[in-house]
């Protein structure tokens, strides 16, 4: 072989011994006591389409990102039957609808949520005229065991309907651009890999200073599409982690920060009740990592941990559920910071005037993240959950205070 050759030859050998041992980061698999089949499922896609009722003037529309309406029914000339169906069974009680509703002329129509038996209305409808979002109050909404009732008045310029505030793919990551000007120096948004659909999955890799050695702490939220309260939670953190200020400061000159503000994002896309793309829970994949959102999550997580000699020492998970609760587990003693949700939960309501942390404390049977970061990393892991209809108001306060409570603590660790 001539020099020439050779030289060619290991110079590839080289470049794809790199090229394996960044794609092949070893994952360790991380057993649960109940196993949960996280293989590819058939979905259902909603058919995207306009419903035209000629004889009465009313249009309605599924024809945007992030919208879930299946079909509707004509009752009779002012009443609606909109009917939601989920992405594929079985699945969580949470029906997540979305459409865009309008009249030739004005109007008062009457709509009717329908879904398959099994299931029952959930979330209190959020309706978006002249760009702004209210939450249907008790004169326009009215629900029942039978029956959900939205009255709306509606006119020629579209009228948007939704479970809960609409806040896609674009929105997120516009969010996030806006959020990162003028920190480039310690903050990377990074694309991580794919999703089925080949959307982008996403993270922010926040740290200043040396990374050597640095303790790593994971901020993760929509796994599950419609619940957007938790994000708004992860984005009033975020927000504070993000303030010029000695806390903050100090807090990132010690940890390093790897937030993923959009852990489903086929599924928030498809209007999804909780399911990606490959109609799988992804909050049950954090054992075997079947999925290409967690798998992706995961494998960087143990990249950066790998390459700086780092420990992940905390994980929250930002979700909703019908109030607001902290899900954390009951074995902390191994973890470094075993103290850290009794501090954190205390400082927290010193912080907050009439504020009480409800707290449900469990080992992890499913393979869901807050047990991964436990049995997987020794670290404290905690399911940050806000009620599906936690004023926002209320919600930027617990983030805001949530994140300088934990910065407080851990600074002084
Ligand atoms: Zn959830």
């Amino acid at each position: 072989m001539s020099h020439l050759i050779r030289l060619i030859f290991t110079k590839r050998m080289l470049l794809l011994l790199i090229l394996y041992s960044t794609s092949c980061i070893s994952v360790k698999k991380v057993p649960f006591n109940q196993i949960v089949d996280t293989a590819n499922k058939k979905i259902h896609f909603q058919k995207k389409k306009n419903f035209y009722f000629k004889d009465v003037g009313v249009h309605f529309t599924n024809q945007f990102e992030g919208s879930r309406l299946n079909n509707v029914v004509k009752i009779n000339d002012s009443i609606f039957e909109v009917q939601i169906l989920p992405e594929n069974i079985p699945i969580n009680s949470s029906p997540f609808y979305a459409f865009k509703v309008w009249g030739n002329q004005t109007k008062k129509i009457v709509i009717h949520f329908k879904y398959p038996k099994q299931f029952k209305h959930r979330y209190i409808p959020k309706i978006k005229s002249n760009n702004l979002w209210v939450v249907a109050d008790s004169t326009r909404f009215s629900l029942s065991d039978s029956l959900s009732i939205l009255k709306l008045s509606i006119n020629p310029a579209p009228t948007l309907v939704s479970a809960q505030e609409l806040h896609s793919n674009e929105s997120v990551y516009s969010w996030i651009n806006q959020l990162i000007v003028g920190k480039e120096a310690f903050v990377q948004l990074k694309n991580i890999g794919k999703t089925k659909l080949d959307r982008p999955i996403k993270v922010l890799d926040i740290n200043k200073g040396k990374s050597k050695n640095k303790p790593i702490i994971v901020l993760l939220t929509r796994q599950h599409p419609p619940e957007v309260t938790g994000y708004f939670a992860f984005q009033a953190f975020l927000t504070e982690i993000f303030q010029q200020n000695e806390l903050t400061d100090n807090f990132l000159e010690k940890y390093r920060i790897l937030a993923f503000p959009l852990m489903n994002p086929d599924g928030v896309a498809l209007g999804h009740w909780r399911h990606n793309a490959n109609g799988v829970d992804l909050n049950r994949d954090w054992s075997k990592y079947r999925q290409p959102e967690i798998k992706n999550t995961v494998k960087y997580i143990t990249k950066i941990l790998k390459k700086n000699n780092s420990k992940l020492i905390l994980g929250l998970d930002f979700h909703s559920t019908w109030y607001d609760v902290f899900y954390t587990n009951k074995d902390n003693e191994l973890t470094e910071i075993p103290d850290f949700s009794t501090h954190w939960f205390e400082e927290l309501e010193s912080r907050i005037p009439k504020y009480e942390v409800n707290e449900k404390s469990s080992n992890s049977e499913t393979p869901v993240s807050k047990g991964w970061f436990l049995f997987g990393h020794n670290a404290v892991g905690i399911t940050f959950e806000i009620g599906d209809e936690t004023p926002k108001d209320r919600i930027e306060i617990i983030g805001k205070e949530a994140a300088k409570a934990m910065m407080n603590i851990l600074s002084k660790q």
